[in-house]
């Protein structure tokens, strides 16, 4: 933040601790993997119920935990939510320990009722990839009617809505229709999620991920649309490195208030077995119980790897003016694409030129990425 100009604060004043909080500020909180669509990108692999996942009384004592450590926030996540009856108990109890839980929909099983009951969230999403044939690109097209009514029940009950759009390479052109349909709707944002590889997505990866002119191109759209169609956007930490690519740190921090790559810092996930990891994108990443939390040291040992990694980053990051915010992007994608958490994301764009730039990628390969 200090070297963000955002001003001093008693609480960064600590050199021994930069960047390292005491507790994630927000958990991704999955309290079932069971989903009845099974869509073929699903990262979490969503489909059964683990053998493990933990009673509603476990859940509850999770909550404490994370109450006691001040988090702010907890996405409730999934397989589906809504397939376990205790969701609104456990959403109702976060709110009385002081959490504020979010959640987010695919509008399958809404009905008014539930609507009525999801205002229990500070916020509800519903995972909407496309107004038009896009929509279809990832699920079932048939599942549009759902998430449209979805929308329209949420609103109704006075639920805060937004959308979430998965961007790939063969729904990027259907953005502006999205902004539109949005806009009519009159959601208070839409988030654009960047198409990765985990769970089932690692099959779809190579086929789905937007392109390198994608990425370049994205984040002027975004704002460009954003003001057109007076509608709030908030973007994925992934991208963070294809918004750099325009935006100094500070302006794009001071605009979407986003930083790079925070996992097992900022946020952590847990599953719905109670074992927490940095974030669901890293595969080969620490996990301990929830219930160890009080004796396990791999919060401070992974956000230690990211700052270690900071130190002896790779070029172009170890010159990118951006480092110390972006952190190298997304060390999932890193990880899954090159077999290493310690390589920059290869999708970011100075990545790419810089390989370019040095002959690091054959011709037919550059053209694979620019196409
Ligand atoms: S070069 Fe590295 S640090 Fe800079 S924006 Fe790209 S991934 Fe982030
Ligand atoms: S690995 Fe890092 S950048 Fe990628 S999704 Fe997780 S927290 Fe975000």
């Amino acid at each position: 933040m200090r070297e963000l100009g955002l001003g001093e604060s008693e609480l960064w004043k600590s050199d021994e601790s930069i960047g390292l909080l005491s507790a994630p500020t927000e958990i991704h909180f999955s309290i079932t993997e069971k989903c009845s669509l099974r869509c073929q990108h699903c990262y979490t692999d969503g489909g059964d119920t683990l053998p493990d996942e933990l009673e509603i009384e476990k859940l509850k004592r999770a909550l404490d935990i994370f109450a006691e450590m001040k988090v702010f926030r907890l996405a409730f996540a999934g397989g589906d939510g809504l397939e376990r009856a205790e969701l609104f108990e456990l959403a109702e109890y976060a709110r009385s320990k002081g959490i504020i839980p979010n959640f987010t929909v695919s509008g399958i099983n809404m009905t008014p009722e539930i609507a009525k009951k999801m205002k229990v969230f500070g916020q509800v999403n519903v995972s909407i990839d496309g107004a038009g044939k896009e929509y279809g690109i990832f699920r079932e097209q048939e599942m549009f009617e759902f998430a449209d009514n979805a929308v329209d029940m949420l609103l109704e009950a006075g639920v805060p809505t937004g959308i979430n759009c998965l961007v790939g390479r063969r729904n990027y052109d259907g953005i502006e229709n999205l902004f539109k349909y949005a806009a009519e709707k009159k959601v208070n944002h839409i988030s654009f999620l960047r198409f990765k590889p985990a769970g089932r997505a690692k099959t779809l990866y190579d086929k789905e991920k937007t392109t390198h002119l994608q990425n370049i191109s994205l984040f002027p759209m975004l704002k460009k649309l954003s003001k057109k169609y007076k509608l709030e956007i908030k973007i994925d930490c992934s991208f963070m490195p294809m918004i750099f690519w325009h935006d100094s740190a500070q302006e794009s921090f001071k605009n979407i208030t986003r930083y790079g790559c925070e996992a097992g810092n900022v946020h952590w996930l847990m599953q719905s077995n109670g074992i927490v990891t940095p974030c669901a994108f890293l595969n080969n990443a620490p996990s301990f119980s929830i219930f160890d939390i009080k004796s396990n040291p791999h919060q401070v040992k992974y956000f230690e790897r990211i700052k270690n990694w900071i130190k002896s980053a790779p070029q172009p990051c170890s010159s990118c003016d951006h480092l110390n915010i972006c952190k190298g992007g997304c060390h999932g994608v890193a990880e899954f694409v090159t077999g290493s958490f310690y390589e920059s994301d290869p999708d970011c764009p100075f990545v790419v030129e810089y390989k370019k730039a040095n002959n690091f990628i054959a011709n037919q390969e550059i053209e694979n990425e620019l196409n």
